[in-house]
């Protein structure tokens, strides 16, 4: 038992806060919106079926969110991670989660974006996203975390990152929503945090 630890009962579902100047995009639906929350902090923490992890090619470790989570986790991750061949951009690779409370990581490469985004990062990221909820689902985990994938040091515009990834996890619950309890977007940064609060009342509007 450790007090920093924090379950999917602490982590609140999502609900507006006060102003939302976003433009709804998608019908209200209330079963999709329970299924919703957004969680600032340390992605580490989470005690739930599994974290994406914004992994790169090697599967070996790096900087950001991949090295918390290879601290957190303790070699033995990086010792499974080295028996995998690598994960290329927009694939996924799962594995146990070792130290850390999460049951499992779900390892993602995001694409790398060079001057400006393009129809092939698009698709990749997007492809971050479905293979993530995709590889859950296929293994019965029903709580999936991820971190604002490919927004650090790969350089993706965080304005064109959150469209794609609140796009895909909606069109995904629309599909699947009885396969999911809840899918996790874990932000880091304050700008984040609110480019989230704003962009959540266009994909998931409430009623
Ligand atoms: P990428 O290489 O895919 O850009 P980064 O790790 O550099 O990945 O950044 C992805 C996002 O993860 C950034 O928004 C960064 O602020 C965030 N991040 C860094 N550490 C953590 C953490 N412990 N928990 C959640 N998010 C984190």
């Amino acid at each position: 038992y450790r007090v920093d630890f924090i379950p999917l009962e602490k982590i609140p579902v999502w609900s507006p806060s006060g102003d939302s100047s976003c433009k709804p995009q998608y019908q209200v639906n209330e079963e999709l919106n329970k299924k919703i929350s957004l969680f600032s902090g340390d992605i580490t923490k989470l005690e739930i079926d599994s974290i994406a992890n914004a992994a790169n090619k090697t599967l070996l470790g790096g900087g950001g969110v991949d090295g918390a989570i290879h601290r957190g986790a303790g070699p033995l991750l990086k010792k499974e991670c080295a028996t995998l061949n690598g994960c290329e951009t927009g694939e996924v690779k799962i594995t146990g989660a070792y130290g850390l409370p999460a049951k499992y990581v779900i390892h993602t490469v995001g694409p790398i974006v060079h001057d400006s985004v393009g129809e092939r990062e698009e698709q990749a990221l997007r492809n971050c996203y479905y293979n993530c909820l995709h590889t859950a689902t296929k293994n019965h985990l029903r709580t999936v975390a991820f971190p604002c994938i490919s927004t650090g040091v790969y350089g993706y515009p965080p304005e064109q990152a959150v469209e794609v990834a609140l796009r895909t996890v909606r069109e995904y619950l629309e599909q699947n929503h009885e396969k999911l309890d809840r899918v996790i977007f874990c932000v880091f940064l304050k700008s984040d945090k609110e480019l989230y609060e704003t962009m959540l009342s266009a994909y998931f509007p409430r009623g």
